[in-house]
């Protein structure tokens, strides 16, 4: 026997009908590529949304066609992103990052008809163009007045694209599960790999991520999404944050810590999220201008670890909470944040720190389990380390285009990241699986030697890998980056390492380097560092043999 409930299918645009509607004069503020900052509010957006579609619609763009988006955040990419929403064309988010060569790759892979950027990337477009043979026309994100001489094809401008419709149109119906949106794994291994987010995964993850343990965003919350709409789906705010009718503020294209103190403060932003490197640079500017923090009540930071010293610094100078997050494009992104169940939440000090270091528990619809390379489940102990692997109705099942599932026959999705979960849920990453160090049948952890590491005054960045070793299989290698104008030796980094970790963790020797290389996401890229190294002998390899 069937429900007698609503058949409402989650068609993600009617999460900006919702905004308009019950929080329609709710602000959105951007700081423009053109320079000044620019208010709106969410009764307009959904207005000139309208507009969009019904320009992409007279353009030909039909269900399931992508349309690509390279653009800072700003309310017209917000605008661009709903109004193809709405037509059921697919959002196909580029992340400028890349190198050009990688980006004319992807939207040749994913075929994408239309090119909707900012001023800052006609340059780079301009020149990959001839490659981009499916993109049929450019849309510049600014208005007549700012529109550059450029030779793209059928160039124009977005206020003028949009000016010459009204916005008298019906957004489309269809199935839940139709495509909404894409998004590029960075594919630091490999080709990149598209992701493929249907409307119904968009509109589940953002009620799961703002429920009160996870982002815990409300009407009340002014929200910053400092992370880009490129990064990871966003990590889902240009979706969560409208959905909850919050005030909205968007930093375009200046991400320094100056700018982003600016709206911080100017706008009284309570919630904000990017990744370590970006808060890095706030948290220099206010230790070099004596700034605080009063309005702000919660930074997210994920994307990679985020250091103890930040999450100490926001909480102890600055009042502000944080919550560790972990997540993947392939999960939409949200897999786990560390709010603290009340297990947790008497703990103090460093004993909080410890758990804060953690990336947290997983939300309703994100199942987990960490298995060994046979693919057993691993006790839930806070120590034994495995393969992370997730279920759920936001996580991916395959990739677009490639025939093979992404998934094994129970239906989990391997992360590539290795984690303990401890007696209460709570994850903590300890590696990426290929850069895990297997020592004698044993895993070390790249990351925990690196955490270690820069933990010496004199270090400024450290990286570790496995280096082939006759008797143990692999030993970790730790290549060090030194702060300006210091000098140190191996001794003294080993030195400070001791006692710290198991002996058998132990680098088998340190080489001092200038620079580490990183991905356009600023992780750091193990694969060409193995490569560097490739053949490196260690010099306890020499003494084994
Ligand atoms: P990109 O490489 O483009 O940034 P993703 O955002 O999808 O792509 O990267 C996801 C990966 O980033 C995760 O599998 C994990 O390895 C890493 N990651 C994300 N958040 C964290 C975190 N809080 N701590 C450690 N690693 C993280």
């Amino acid at each position: 026997m069937l429900g007698l409930m609503q058949d409402w299918p989650l068609l993600s645009y009617k999460i900006i009908d919702h905004a308009a509607i019950h929080h329609g004069t709710r602000k959105v503020i951007s700081r423009s590529v053109e320079g000044p900052i620019h208010t709106t509010t969410y009764a307009d957006i959904r207005a000139r949304s309208l507009k969009v579609a019904k320009r992409l619609d007279q353009e030909g763009i039909r269900l399931g066609d992508r349309v690509a988006t390279l653009a800072w955040n700003t309310w017209r990419h917000l605008e661009a992103w709903y109004g193809i929403l709405g037509i059921g064309a697919v959002y196909h988010t580029v992340n400028p990052r890349l190198f050009p060569d990688q980006i004319a790759w992807i939207v040749n892979h994913a075929e994408d008809r239309i090119m909707i950027t900012d001023l800052t990337f006609v340059p780079i477009l301009e020149k990959i163009a001839s490659k981009l043979a499916t993109i049929e026309r450019y849309v510049i994100l600014t208005d007549g007045a700012h529109m550059p001489q450029t030779s793209l094809k059928n160039a124009i401008a977005y206020e003028d694209w949009i000016g010459s419709v009204d916005g008298d149109f019906e957004w489309r119906f269809f199935d839940e599960n139709t495509a909404a949106g894409m998004c590029y794994t960075s594919g630091t291994t490999g080709n990149p790999k598209g992701v493929l987010y249907s409307h119904r995964s968009n509109v589940l993850h953002s009620l799961v991520a703002s429920a009160p343990d996870m982002l815990g965003i409300s009407s009340r919350d002014v929200v910053l999404p400092v992370v880009p709409m490129f990064h990871a789906n966003g990590w889902s705010l240009a979706l969560t944050t409208p959905m909850m009718g919050a005030t909205m503020v968007m930093p375009g294209a200046k991400l320094d810590g100056a700018s982003i103190y600016e709206l911080l403060n100017d706008f009284k932003v309570t919630v904000t999220a990017a990744v370590p490197t970006v808060w890095l640079m706030l948290l220099q500017f206010l230790e070099s201008s004596g700034s605080k923090l009063p309005y702000l009540k919660k930074v997210v930071i994920g994307g990679s670890a985020c250091p103890r010293a930040m999450t100490q610094k926001f909480q102890d100078n600055y009042g502000v909470e944080v919550m560790h997050a972990w997540g993947m494009t392939e999960m939409s992104p949200l897999g786990t944040v560390c709010t603290l169940k009340p297990d947790y939440a008497d703990l103090s000090g460093e004993a909080r720190l410890d758990i804060q270091q953690k990336q947290g528990h997983a939300p309703f619809g994100v199942e987990m389990k960490i298995t060994d390379d046979h693919g057993r489940e691993v006790p839930w102990d806070g120590k034994t380390f495995g393969r992370l692997k997730v279920r759920g109705p936001s996580v991916a099942r395959a990739y677009f285009k490639e025939a093979e599932s992404a998934i094994d026959k129970d239906g989990f999705f391997d992360t590539g990241d290795v984690a303990t979960m401890d007696p209460h849920g709570y994850m903590q990453i300890t590696d990426r699986s290929k850069d895990v160090i297997k020592s004698g049948g044993e895993w070390i952890s790249s990351i925990d030697l690196e955490n270690l590491a820069v933990g010496h005054p004199k270090v400024a960045e450290a990286a570790v890998i496995g280096v082939p070793h006759p008797k143990w299989d692999e030993r970790p290698l730790l290549v060090v980056v030194l702060k300006k104008e210091q000098t140190a030796t191996k001794d003294e980094i080993l030195a400070f390492m001791q006692g710290k970790i198991a002996k058998w963790w132990m680098p088998d020797d340190v080489v001092f380097v200038d620079e580490i290389p990183h991905t356009a996401t600023g992780k750091i890229q193990k694969m060409t560092l193995r490569d560097q190294f490739k053949g490196y002998i260690l010099p306890t390899a020499e003494a084994a043999e």
